[in-house]
């Protein structure tokens, strides 16, 4: 029996608290044999003029260097040293210039802009009001277009996470999304990214996992590989609730979850052996 966690934070967020030390030492008592720390990637001052939505640039140094010094204290562990990167309109090569100490690259959609190039961050609860403006419909199209558009660009990739995010403040599909999940589910597959059992999603008001039923179900029958995260921006969330997303994936017909490495090669961990996790 093998638990996993591919993506979760420290307080170099600006949002989340703990240190890359404290997730590792949690992951290592709850048993997991792979650990992803996936900070958020550096925005431009522009973007971020608080510094409150990703690392800063001056914070990278010492986010690597914490990884490394838990790996000679934690030897045990697999400790993958990742980032998760916000894909924007533009951005590509913004990214590529940034992406070489990184063993894993997860890819997100948290914001959109609009034609003046501002962003706005549709996750964000302080920012709900853009919804009326926009329409739900809107945002999600807009969402899909960009989310294609990461996924197809020269960005490699791992991982896409928490792949139907605009819900997360409880805007769920009122319209048939079946096109759009049939789209994402191609889009995917054509790239062989993985996509994440993202638990967090539980905690937020949409209370449902990333992907929802449908949307996994369709990534699964496109042959698009799972992996299951915590997505915890606290040590306290690592590896929380982890056995929701296996239960999600066996109902989604997932035999195994893929679990990415720190060489960029992948495992599989059969869903059957975890049968009896204990998770938190
Ligand atoms: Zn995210
Ligand atoms: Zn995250």
């Amino acid at each position: 029996m093998e638990m996993t966690d591919t993506h979760t934070h420290t307080w170099y967020s600006g949002h989340g608290d703990g240190t890359v030390a404290e997730v590792v030492a949690v992951a290592v008592a709850r048993g997991l044999t792979t650990v992803a720390l996936t900070e958020h990637l550096p925005l431009p001052p522009e973007v971020d003029p608080t510094g409150t939505f990703a690392m800063t640039e001056d914070q990278v140094a010492p986010y690597l260097e914490e990884i490394e010094r838990a790996r000679k204290e934690y030897p045990g562990i697999e400790i993958i040293c990742g980032i998760e990167v916000d894909w924007r309109e533009g951005a590509e090569g913004y990214i590529l210039e940034r992406l070489g100490p990184y063993e894993l690259v997860l890819g997100s959609v948290h914001m959109l802009s609009d034609a003046a190039g501002n962003v706005w961050e549709f996750d964000h609860p302080a920012y709900i009001d853009g919804w009326q403006e926009r329409g739900e419909e809107q945002v999600w199209s807009e969402y899909l277009r960009l989310w294609s558009d990461a996924v197809r660009s020269a960005v490699p990739f791992d991982v896409m996470t928490h792949p139907d995010l605009p819900k997360k403040l409880g805007f769920k599909p009122r319209f048939d999304p079946r096109e759009m999940y049939a789209t994402m589910a191609e889009v995917a597959a054509s790239k062989d990214v993985l996509i994440e059992a993202n638990t967090s999603g539980l905690y937020k008001p949409v209370a449902e996992l990333y992907p929802g039923p449908a949307l996994l179900r369709a990534f699964r029958e496109a042959g698009v590989g799972c992996t299951v995260s915590s997505d915890a921006h606290t040590p306290g969330d690592v590896a929380r609730s982890l056995d929701a997303a296996h239960a999600a994936m066996r109902a989604a017909g997932y035999t195994h979850v893929t679990v990415p490495t720190r060489t960029g090669d992948r495992r599989l961990i059969a869903l059957e052996e975890l049968g009896g996790t204990r998770t938190v």
